[in-house]
């Protein structure tokens, strides 16, 4: 089955057109900077050079638009007409408390997806809005939601809970919620099908290290505890957001720097992480480059990225009671040999040992550990893609066979 897949932020639209029965990506692309004068698209076809434009680009709708139209150009192998896509797969970050599974949008998802508007302000608003202009512009086949929350809704009630006073959960739903649940989801079933291991019984932490980074405890192939909480703003530190801080540095900050909440909001989330530490840059690739060359604060906010990985891999070692496997992918934890390697060292005593040469020279999913490691250590590309397109796939053949449910 052919189908297209969407990322909706604020104001970019990533997309992807997957065939789901033999799991290739058939196209792909990025809409940047929508409303600005210089909207940016890249689009590429499977095996060819990427087409890159820059044109103005109003809004999501017309980016949509723009993007059907690039699909159904002439010289496109994959896409003879807009009748072979057969559903359309949406991510949806924040599916609170109500969305344990991806699933069909009709009007009422639609409304509990705007209903989580206050819980991921950031998030569903763009996702929902996506949505609604591609229901406008591909009205005849299935639109399916695949929530970055859904994988986690096993997290035990003792992981998920705040200690602030119950009344706040009940009215609110205060919680961790966890994120980036397609990908964990996605590199545990990698590991666990590739390497014919049992999900019953299996302990595996996986460390989903990109941009934005987190670390799932996995027990019997479920989620049991995860980094990211309420929002995605908890735990590791990520390109620019601070992760866990004590929050009383924020009342410290509001009196003396007389800062609104906005300002805290985007210190928090835009101008910390790696960016704040290193005052240079929030990705990874330059600040090791930085790093080599001697730049003290850029190794500084390396360090700092990597102790605090390291800490919550002790701490699920701890919450799952011992751990057979840990995983590495995003783009970091893919393609950088130096902070896994500061990550896992010292960590024997839990069992975990890296094998140097096979660290340095794996490419795409591999096994990274010693011959005395006690736990498993793997590098396991994502794909969320992939993902939400089989999902999408199901989803879409179910609504066919039962279109009364
Ligand atoms: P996103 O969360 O936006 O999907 P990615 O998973 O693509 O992000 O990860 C982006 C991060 O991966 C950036 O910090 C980038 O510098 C880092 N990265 C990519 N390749 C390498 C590499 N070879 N070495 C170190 N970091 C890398």
């Amino acid at each position: 089955m052919k189908i297209l897949v969407i990322n909706c932020g604020s104001s970019s639209i990533k997309y992807q057109l997957i065939d789901t029965k033999n799991r290739t990506t058939l196209c792909k692309g990025l809409v940047e900077r929508i409303g600005a004068v210089t909207s940016i698209i890249r689009h590429e076809f499977l095996d060819e050079k990427p087409l890159k434009k820059s044109i103005a680009i109003e809004n999501h709708s017309a980016a949509l638009g723009k993007i059907i139209e690039l699909l159904m150009q002439a010289d496109n192998p994959y896409l003879h007409s807009i009748d072979e896509i057969e559903a359309v797969g949406h991510r949806v970050v924040h599916g609170g408390e109500l969305f344990k599974d991806s699933v069909l949008i009709d009007e009422d998802v639609e409304s509990a997806i705007e209903q989580a508007f206050d819980i991921a302000p950031l998030h569903n608003p763009p996702n929902l809005h996506g949505i609604r202009a591609a229901k406008k512009l591909l009205p005849n086949i299935p639109h399916v939601a695949v929530f970055d929350t859904a994988f986690h809704h096993s997290i035990p009630q003792h992981a998920y809970l705040y200690a602030i006073p119950n009344r706040l959960y009940r009215r609110y739903k205060i919680r961790r919620y966890g994120f980036h649940g397609t990908s964990h989801y996605f590199v545990s079933r990698e590991y666990f099908n590739r390497l014919n291991r049992k999900k019953n019984g299996s302990k595996i932490i996986s460390c989903h290290l990109g941009n934005g980074g987190s670390i799932n405890a996995i027990k019997d192939g479920k989620s049991y505890d995860t980094s990211m909480g309420f929002t995605p703003l908890e735990g590791l530190v990520m390109g620019t957001r601070s992760g866990d801080i004590d929050p009383s540095i924020l009342f410290f900050l509001i009196e003396k720097e007389e800062l609104s909440l906005a300002n805290v909001h985007a210190l928090l989330n835009k101008h910390s992480g790696l960016l704040g530490l290193s005052g240079y840059a929030g990705d990874m690739r330059d600040l090791l480059e930085e790093a080599e060359q001697g730049d003290r604060r850029c190794n500084e906010a390396v360090d700092v990225f990597c102790y605090r990985a390291k800490k919550y891999i002790g701490s699920y070692v701890a919450a799952l009671n011992g751990a057979d496997a840990l995983l590495f992918t995003g783009g970091i934890g893919e393609n950088s040999p130096i902070i896994r390697k500061k990550i896992i060292q010292n960590l024997e005593y839990l069992g975990l040992e890296i094998d140097e040469k096979k660290n340095d020279e794996i490419v795409g999913f591999g096994p990274i550990h010693s011959e005395n490691s006690r736990v498993e250590i793997y590098v396991v590309p994502t794909n969320e893609e992939l993902v939400i397109a089989i999902d999408a796939a199901k989803i879409a053949i179910a609504s066919k066979q039962t279109p009364w449910a």
